[in-house]
């Protein structure tokens, strides 16, 4: 029986599973896919932490623990957990000087303050540097190199028998004896049922941005998914630590990250690198409006309040909305072109008619794109009479604006995009899952997103406050059983 049994061998699990094993532990890994990795195939891996050797190395010696812990607190708007927090900012310059010592490549641009997301007060975000044929100081980041970073440290435990993994093999449900988890069941690659044990099981499952039906049920309210999630995130951890007894919390603390078009209609597909539209104000002051499903704005497209601005669409109907431009906005430098688009592609897809329309008229475009014309028409009329009189905007838009009057007029839709899920297993300080009552389930930990994004970011993209805590609550995890199995 190993000491230590892993489900999920993704960010995480990963980082458990190595330092628990270098502790001298024995870990099974369970994984799902037949290879690791998990979200780092996938995830722009912008990383976040205060007082790490990266940032000392360029200067910024005045950041702490406690300035992030107070962004984040700020960023979230009190939302997050402030224990997993402060569990999560005190791990993370650990965990950010421990890639570093492995041979992370920082990209040289980094730490930043990226503008992707509400500001930090401090640059403290790091990514990892551009692969072949990405743009140089790529904004989207490259979590894959976290994973090339990290490989060579699991091989060696692999090869040295401590770590022991087992691929296509799924996590179906806990096992539960005298109200203790003491392992797991999981199908394997031949789809035999088997069973493994352990004193102590940690769940590193991921979240559930790749269920329709698990966030259908989790998060209710909310229209159909479009997501980006990798498509292991079923939410399979957080089933089977329901079925045994464990509280799942902060489903409703749902939010989407802006830009993501749904290039197939129907597909269920957003992405976070080629068609994305930035929409930050901070990197690209819009040109456009964004309107909703009754033609009208409502929200200030040029605040830097991000956080606001996704929430505003919270408010929509069908949590979507539309830029809407004219063929001078389009012209012009700030024009809202999606990634691997570019402005003749806008044209011609709006000639498709599928996720960009043109027309002559407002009213027109409208009919095509699924807004109300007459909204659509009255908004556009009232915002060229605002710029012509040149009196404040009552969305409190700033800056000097051109009217949207010179035809074509275009209008890209934009659905609610799911990065990543808000609700997990309710975990305390030392990463035990909590059951319903608020008691610990014993032998029963969760790491990264299978705690809910809510944990540590509340209802809102807090810069590297997902990724982060899921390597360090893995860290911590990996430390902290490998000593209660007597090994360190
Ligand atoms: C496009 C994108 C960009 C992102 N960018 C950022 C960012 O810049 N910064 C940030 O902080 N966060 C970001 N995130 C979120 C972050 O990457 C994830 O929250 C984090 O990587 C999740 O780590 P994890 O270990 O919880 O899950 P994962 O890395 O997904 O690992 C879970 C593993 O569990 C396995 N598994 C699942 N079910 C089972 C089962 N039944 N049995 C066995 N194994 C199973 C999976 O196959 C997978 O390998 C992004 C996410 C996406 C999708």
């Amino acid at each position: 029986m190993a000491d230590i049994l892993v489900v999920g061998a993704g960010t995480a699990g990963i980082a458990c599973a190595i330092l628990a094993a270098q502790a001298g532990a024995t870990v099974t890994v369970l994984e799902k896919d037949a290879v690791i990795g998990g979200t780092l195939h996938v995830s722009a891996g912008h990383l976040s932490g205060a007082g790490t050797r990266r940032q000392r190395d360029v200067g910024i010696d005045d950041d702490t623990s406690d300035r992030h812990f107070d962004d984040v607190m700020r960023l979230s708007r009190g939302e997050a957990d402030p224990v997993l927090v402060r569990l999560a900012v005190e791990e993370a310059p650990h965990t950010i000087d421990w890639l570093h010592d492995l041979g992370f490549a920082f990209d040289p641009s980094t730490p930043a303050i990226y503008l992707g997301h509400d500001a930090y007060s401090r640059a403290r975000t790091v990514w990892h540097a551009a692969g072949p044929g990405q743009q140089p100081a790529s904004p989207l980041g490259r979590a894959i190199g976290i994973l090339e970073t990290l490989r060579p440290a699991w091989d060696e435990q692999v090869a040295a028998g401590r770590i022991v993994p087992h691929f296509s093999t799924a996590l179906t449900a806990l096992i539960v004896e005298d109200g203790a988890v003491v392992g797991a069941r999981a199908t394997g690659p031949a789809g035999a049922s088997a069973e493994f044990r352990s004193s102590h099981t940690v769940l590193a499952t991921g979240g559930y941005g790749a269920s329709p039906e698990l966030f259908a049920e989790l998060t209710p309210g909310h229209p159909r998914l479009v997501t980006h999630a990798w498509h292991t995130a079923t939410g399979d951890g957080i089933v089977a630590a329901r079925a045994a007894g464990a509280a799942i919390r902060d489903g409703e603390k749902h939010n989407y990250r802006l830009g993501m078009i749904e290039v197939e209609p129907g597909s269920g597909r957003g992405e976070l690198a080629r068609n994305f539209v930035g929409l930050s104000a901070a990197a690209r002051r819009p040109d456009e409006i964004w309107v909703n499903e009754q033609g009208e704005r409502f929200v200030d497209e040029t605040t830097h309040d991000i956080t606001g601005q996704e929430r505003a669409v919270l408010g929509q109907p069908g949590h979507r909305f539309w830029l809407v431009f004219d063929e001078a906005a389009l012209a012009g430098p700030q024009a809202p072109v999606p990634a691997g688009w570019d402005r003749d592609a806008v044209r011609a897809r709006s000639d498709e008619g599928v996720v960009v329309w043109r027309d002559a008229t407002p009213a027109g475009l409208a009919a095509k794109s699924g807004i109300d014309p007459a909204g659509l028409e009255q908004t556009l009329a009232a915002y060229n009479a605002r710029i012509a009189a040149a009196t404040s905007d009552p969305l409190g838009r700033t800056g000097t604006d051109a009217p949207l009057a010179q035809g074509p007029f275009y209008a890209l839709a934009l659905p609610a995009g799911v990065l990543v899920t808000f609700g997990g297993i309710h975990v305390d300080t030392q990463l035990r899952a909590l059951d319903t009552a608020g008691c610990t389930i014993a032998g029963l930990y969760a790491a990264g997103e299978v705690v809910g994004g809510g944990a540590t970011s509340g209802i809102a993209f807090c810069g590297g406050m997902l990724i982060t805590p899921a390597l360090s609550f893995g860290r911590i995890l990996g430390r902290t059983l490998a000593a209660a199995a007597g090994r360190a």
